[in-house]
Order: C-alpha cells, then structure tokens, then sequence
C-alpha cells in the first residue's frame, strides 16, 4: 500500500505549510545561536503534532504512528534539532501513559503529559552514561530504598532537553540490586536536590537541541516515582527503542528530502561550462541516488509504521528503516553540500547544517552497527 489515508495527507499538509512559515525562518539563525525556542515549542502543540500519540482524555488526537511520523518528517525538514526535541520529550509523557500505574497516571497526566502536549514543558530521558551507551545493561548509576523514597546515585550523559528552562525531569534507567530485580525506571523532576545539571554540551550538530550529562548524588525521589513494575526498566526502554527507531528514521527521511529538493533545485539553476550542472552525468548520478534511497527509505519506514500499527512483529522493519534511512540520510546530505560546491561548504547554505546535523542520526537511538545486529538477531542468524 502506498498511499496515505486523506489524514494523513490532510496532517502532512497542515504541519508543511506551519514549518514552511514559521520553523524555516529561524533555524538557521538557532543553529548558530544554540538557542531552543520555547516558542516555537508551543506553537509546535498548537498545531496539533504533540497530542497525536496520546488519547482524547489527556488532550491528544488519539493518531496512528504512521501519521506522527509524517508530522515529524515535515518538521526535519527544516530542523532536525526541533524534532529530536520533540520527540524525545513526547517518548516520555507517553511512557507515563504506557507504563503507569492508575495512580501515577492519575497523579503525572497533570503534572507532566499535559502539559508537554501543550507545549509548555519539555521531558528528557537518561539511559546513556559515559561508560555505557549501546551496552544498556552496563549501565551503573544506582537506586537504593530507603523507607518511602529511592536514592539515586551515579551520572548520565547526552542527555536531550535535561538542561532546558522548561524541562520537568528525567526518566532515568538504574540498577536496582538492593530488591535484587535488575533495572527499574525512576522519574527523577528537575529541582530535587541531589539532581544536577551540567553546562551544554558543545555539539557539531542539532545545536539548538539541548544536550547535557546530569549528575545524581544521593538525589531522594518518592517511591511512587518508579515507572513501571519492578525490574521492568530496562525491556521497558527496549521496547520503546523499536518504535523510536521508526520515529528517527522519519526525521532523517525528512532531511533526506529536503537535501534532495535543495540539490535538485540549485543543479538545475548553476550554470558550469555554459550548462545546468544538472545535466553533467556525475551530479545526476548523485541526484538520482538520493531520489532512490528517498523512495526506498520510505518504503521501509512505512512498512515498519504500519506493522505496528496492526500489532504485528515490527522489530527487524524498524531496525531496517533506522539503518537505512539515517546511513542514506548521512550520504544525501554529503552530496548535497557537493553539488552545492563551495556554496555548501559555508554556513549559510542550509546543507551545511544538515550536513553537521545528519551525523547523529546514525548514533543516536541504537546506531547503525546494532541495528545490524538487531536484524541477524531477527533472522535468527545468532543461533
Ligand atoms: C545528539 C545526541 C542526543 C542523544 N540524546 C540522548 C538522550 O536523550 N538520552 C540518552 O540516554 N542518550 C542519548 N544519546 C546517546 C546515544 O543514545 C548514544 O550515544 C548511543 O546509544 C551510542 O552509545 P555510545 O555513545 O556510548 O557509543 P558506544 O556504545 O561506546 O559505541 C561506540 C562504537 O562501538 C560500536 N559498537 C558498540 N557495541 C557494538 C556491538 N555490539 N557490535 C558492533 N558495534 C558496536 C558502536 O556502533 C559505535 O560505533 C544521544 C546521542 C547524541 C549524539
């Protein structure tokens, strides 16, 4: 199947024509700045992208994934930063959903989801540490009972949107040896003394998304902070890795379309050797390269989205588009500063920043050798 349903193109349309008026003009300018736009964080709600995933009694629209992902793509467009942002922040609130109990959902739905479906708050979630990113279970940072609360110990790092203004906490992964159950999943709100934040970190790219190590030392959090049941934290994370897999490898279709369209666009119009460079085999060996993988990469994204949406296995399909999608993304972007010549290269060319930005994709949210990993695992090729 490989059209969308009129939703979905209706939802393509609406966030197309928001991004191309109001998220386009300034992102360049954040780039260079660094600065998030808290915004543009609630215009991003008003029109509707940060309710999608959510049902109708907490302010959502109760959408498929497939239709999120479109929103997404639109908005990785024209800044990537923006929808790393964003998502990161909604993979949270829903996890408050998914995985709460009744009276944590009764108690954070007002504190937290709701208001980052408005736009008026932000979320981070801290599972990487400086010594365990794709390795989940080395992680150490630890939490102890003590009576009615847990004491956080140990550090995170990378982590999106911890340090922004209106950041209202972090779902941090811990060990949790003292019930001698593993890995739990503890919403640690930002203020709680023994929570620390540390200056941004200095980034090649995405730079106006915020990105920081955090610190817990002896940081108490109430009982009731833990997500989800005992020992559950780290399949919890797992599983919220597949579907966010699809979701990355979205953003970085969009920048692979936009790379696309800027190139096409700019090959037809620059005049070399009293021709378009458009017609020179080599830049349309470029061009034509870009439009396949585009097709391609969507293909695969789609199928993923739509296995999920029907509760079918969707693991190995997603693990494909995040593979496929960000490492063609990652070439997209280099060819487009190519044909863009020296024009690429300078930071006003909006290549250049998404030639920078493209260069998490393949890291971020499992990078491309897990990914390949998680596909032999599939197949069964690992015995
Ligand atoms: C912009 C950005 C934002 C991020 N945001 C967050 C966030 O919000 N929260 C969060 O928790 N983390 C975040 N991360 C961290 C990200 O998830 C990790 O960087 C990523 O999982 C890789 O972990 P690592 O950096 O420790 O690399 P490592 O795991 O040390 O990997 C180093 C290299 O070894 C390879 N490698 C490792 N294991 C294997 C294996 N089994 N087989 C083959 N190759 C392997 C890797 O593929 C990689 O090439 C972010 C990262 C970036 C760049």
């Amino acid at each position: 199947m490989y059209e969308y349903t009129e939703q979905q193109e209706s939802v393509r349309h609406t966030v197309r024509a928001f991004v191309r008026k109001e998220v386009a003009p300034g992102a360049a300018a954040r780039d260079a700045s660094g600065q998030f736009d808290y915004q543009l964080c609630k215009r991003v709600a008003e029109v509707g992208v940060t309710g999608m995933l959510f049902p109708e009694e907490v302010g959502g629209s109760n959408m498929d994934l497939l239709t999120y992902c479109l929103a997404l793509e639109e908005i990785a467009r024209v800044d990537l930063a923006l929808s790393w942002t964003t998502f990161v922040s909604l993979a949270v609130a829903q996890s408050v959903i998914t995985m709460g109990t009744p009276e944590q959902r009764v108690l954070w739905t007002e504190r937290v989801v709701k208001p980052v479906i408005r736009g008026e708050a932000t979320t981070g979630a801290g599972i990487t540490e400086p010594d365990a990113g794709s390795d989940n279970a080395g992680i150490k940072t630890r939490a102890v009972l003590d009576g009615e609360e847990w004491v956080i110990n140990g550090s995170k790092i990378f982590i999106t949107n911890a340090g922004l203004e209106n950041c209202l906490g972090v779902l941090v992964l811990c060990r949790t040896e003292s019930e001698g159950l593993g890995f739990d999943t503890i919403f640690v709100p930002t203020g709680t003394p023994g929570y620390k934040i540390a200056p941004p970190l200095k980034k090649m790219g995405l730079r106006s998304s915020d990105t920081r190590q955090i610190y817990f030392e002896d940081c108490r959090v109430p009982r009731i902070n833990r997500l989800g049941g005992a020992g559950e934290g780290l399949d919890r994370i797992v599983s919220g890795f597949f579907v966010g897999r699809i979701i990355i490898a979205s953003t970085a279709l969009g920048l692979a379309e936009e790379c696309l369209a800027l190139a096409s666009e700019y090959a037809k119009q620059r005049v070399a050797f009293k021709r378009p460079i458009a017609k020179f085999q080599y830049v349309q060996g470029m061009l034509t390269d870009m439009a396949l993988n585009v097709e391609l990469g969507r293909l695969i994204r789609d199928k993923a989205a739509r296995l999920h949406a029907q509760g079918k296995p969707f693991i190995k399909e997603a693990a494909m588009a995040k593979w496929f999608i960000t490492e063609t993304a990652k070439q997209a972007a280099d060819h487009a500063v190519q044909i863009f010549g020296g024009m690429g290269f300078m930071d006003d060319c909006p290549v250049s920043r998404y030639y920078r930005d493209i260069r998490a994709a393949t890291i971020g949210e499992g990078t491309t050798e897990i990914q390949r990993y998680v596909v032999a695992r599939e197949m069964g090729l690992l015995g």
